[in-house]
């Protein structure tokens, strides 16, 4: 079995101190990179992964190697991430960075300039105004670029100074052992988020994230003929970017709530119109109110029958191509009386003699 201590040739009291700097010399001397041995630098990392942990080194002291905790799999909420995993640099490393390294939420190295991100929100409106275009003005909580450092993050006559974690390149190498096998990948350099250089004076207002919390004022334009679940898209009117990145987008769902007699297909609209029989029969003239709220005759033919359409052309609404209204179709329902007058009764009894 190996043995940890050996491995980073310290003594089995030595002190968290000793270990790291047994630990730091024996990286830099088998490092990949510098032409060292991968194998053997595995080992050292994998050595000072368990010893650097006081839970860790304590199962390791008791149990060995298989304890459990040891190696691979170690349950541990210091913060310190999986147990076998490692990275080099600093011999630690955080749960974040695994997640985002191994698992590909915008894994492997970082765009340079990441941009903020989009904000979503969802907009209400009616069926009786998407009729036209509709101008809507609304405050929203997002985060915009600070005033006090003009989105750099420094604080005035900040000084810009070499990344000690990345010695100014921008980027790491990230040795990693996994379940599946090892291996390293270059990343861009959490310290200086790939700068290569780091302020020594972040501005008070934003902490050096280079943008804030506001309230801000948007306005926007619904298209005429939109439907709800459709979403219109404003370029960069997302959260500002950090430290001068460019702005993210924003996303406005649509709702177009339905309150009024008219069902909705695509741009045609539907109407259920009760008629009465005479009026199926005989024909006749009714006054129909259109979603514009417009008041039109209707002319109900003579001998309309129940479910007969009735097409309004152009009647609709407008199409969100801008181009042409859909139709409106009035569908004929004979209504058959509920409650009657006893006049009525003897009409429709002569009616019945009358053969109808
Ligand atoms: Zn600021
Ligand atoms: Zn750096």
């Amino acid at each position: 079995m190996e043995d940890y201590y050996k491995i980073l040739g310290v003594d089995r009291n030595a002190s968290k101190d000793e270990i790291k700097k047994a630990y730091r010399k024996l990286a830099h001397k088998h490092h990949p990179d510098k032409g060292g041995d991968e194998k053997e630098f595995k080992k050292i990392s994998e050595a000072y992964h368990v010893l650097s942990s006081d839970k860790k080194r304590d199962q390791y002291d008791r149990f060995g190697k298989a304890g459990p905790g040891a190696g691979f799999g170690g349950a541990e909420n210091s913060g310190e991430g999986f147990g076998g995993f490692d990275g080099f640099s600093q011999g630690g490393f955080d749960f974040g960075d695994i997640f985002e390294d191994f698992f590909g939420f915008g894994g492997g190295p970082k765009k340079r300039r990441k941009s903020g991100e989009d904000l979503k929100i969802r907009v209400t409106t009616s069926l009786e105004k998407v009729i036209k275009d509709e101008k809507r003005e609304m405050t929203i909580e997002k985060l915009v670029l600070c005033n006090s450092c003009n989105g750099s993050g420094d604080e005035k006559g900040a000084k810009k100074e070499k990344c000690s974690s990345c010695k100014g390149e921008g980027r790491i190498r990230k040795e990693t052992g996994t379940f599946f096998g090892a291996f390293s990948q270059i990343v861009s350099c959490p310290d200086c988020e790939g700068e290569g250089s780091v302020s020594n004076k972040k501005c008070k207002d934003c902490h050096g994230e280079g943008r804030i919390s506001k309230k801000e004022k948007i306005s926007f334009v619904i298209p005429a003929g939109i439907d709800s679940g459709q979403t219109l898209k404003i370029d960069g009117k997302g959260n500002a970017g950090r430290r001068g990145n460019p702005p993210g987008d924003l996303y406005i769902e649509i709702d177009v709530e339905n309150k009024t007699k008219f069902k909705r297909k695509g741009a045609d609209l539907y109407y259920d119109a009760n008629i009465k029989f005479s009026q199926a029969v005989l024909g006749d003239t009714v006054e129909l109110k259109l979603i514009s709220g417009k008041v039109i005759s209707l002319k109900i033919p003579e001998k309309s029958f129940s479910g007969k359409i009735i097409r309004l052309s152009g009647k609709g609404l407008p199409k969100l191509s801008g181009y042409g209204q859909g139709n409106l179709y009035i569908i004929l329902n004979i209504e058959i009386p509920q409650k009657i007058t006893k006049k009525q009764k003897e009409i429709l009894q002569e009616l019945h003699k009358e053969g109808l």
